[in-house]
């Protein structure tokens, strides 16, 4: 299956859950998540239509920048955790961070975009479940974080994002619907005091069906389009 087949796979697939959810398809977006695929491959993506990407490391995608600069309605977005180190880089690569968990990552990403004059919208990422292999933030800070990056003069949290335990197939895609549901909820709850706070960055290639029920308004979709990742080469 060529890209722009899967592609178009996609899209119907989402359009119909939509159409089952009674939701309107405008309100999800596909992310094609590029990460460790070759920089051809998100060029073969945008040829055939796509426009918004998730890319995992900021060194990773630095070095595909240069191919990639001249897509000018091209949207790069990370979606990997966000190392202190490599703020600046980011907020001058990325057209928005999808994870950022503490108040210190905020206040040096709005710095780092002061300095470039720009605006970064982010997204923060939860943390649902114990795994202690994963980032995010504990849900129960999140009023308080969301307080304290509001004055933040450079960014602006339009969202939430969340990783869900690893399912396997789409077979075990309803083990996620309760970290969906709870996402959503968090939204929801937090939406009267902080309105900007619309997006919810949930679904994956093995449960995006269940996430769009759900609520989702962006699915991240990784190997249903590119294909199975070639295992990252050892550095
Ligand atoms: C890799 C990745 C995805 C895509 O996963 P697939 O299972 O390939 O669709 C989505 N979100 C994040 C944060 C990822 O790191």
């Amino acid at each position: 299956m060529s890209i722009a087949e899967n592609l178009q796979r996609l899209q119907n697939q989402i359009h119909d859950a939509c159409a089952r959810a009674g939701r309107d398809s405008s309100g999800v977006s596909l992310m094609a998540v590029s990460k460790v695929h070759p920089v051809e491959l998100l060029l073969e993506a945008h040829a055939a239509g796509q426009r918004l990407f998730g890319e995992n490391r900021v060194q990773e995608f630095a070095e595909k920048f240069p191919s990639v600069a001249h897509l000018q309605d091209a949207r790069f977005h990370l979606i990997g955790p966000l190392q202190n180190n490599k703020t600046t880089p980011a907020a001058q690569l990325f057209h928005a961070i999808d994870t950022v968990d503490s108040l210190k990552t905020a206040q040096r990403l709005s710095s780092a975009a002061a300095a470039l004059n720009k605006t970064l919208p982010i997204l923060l990422e939860i943390k649902l479940s114990p795994e202690d292999t994963k980032h995010g933030l504990d849900p129960a800070e999140l009023p308080a974080l969301l307080d304290a990056i509001s004055p933040l003069p450079n960014i602006t949290v339009v969202g939430l994002m969340t990783i869900p335990p690893y399912t396997a197939s789409p077979e075990e895609a309803e083990t996620a619907r309760p970290y969906f549901q709870h996402l959503r909820r968090l939204r929801d709850e937090n939406q009267r005091l902080h309105p900007a706070l619309t997006e919810l960055s949930i679904g994956m290639s093995n449960d995006f069906l269940v996430a769009i029920e759900e609520g989702s308004t962006t699915v991240r979709v990784g190997n249903a389009l590119f294909g199975k990742r070639p295992s990252r080469p050892t550095p």
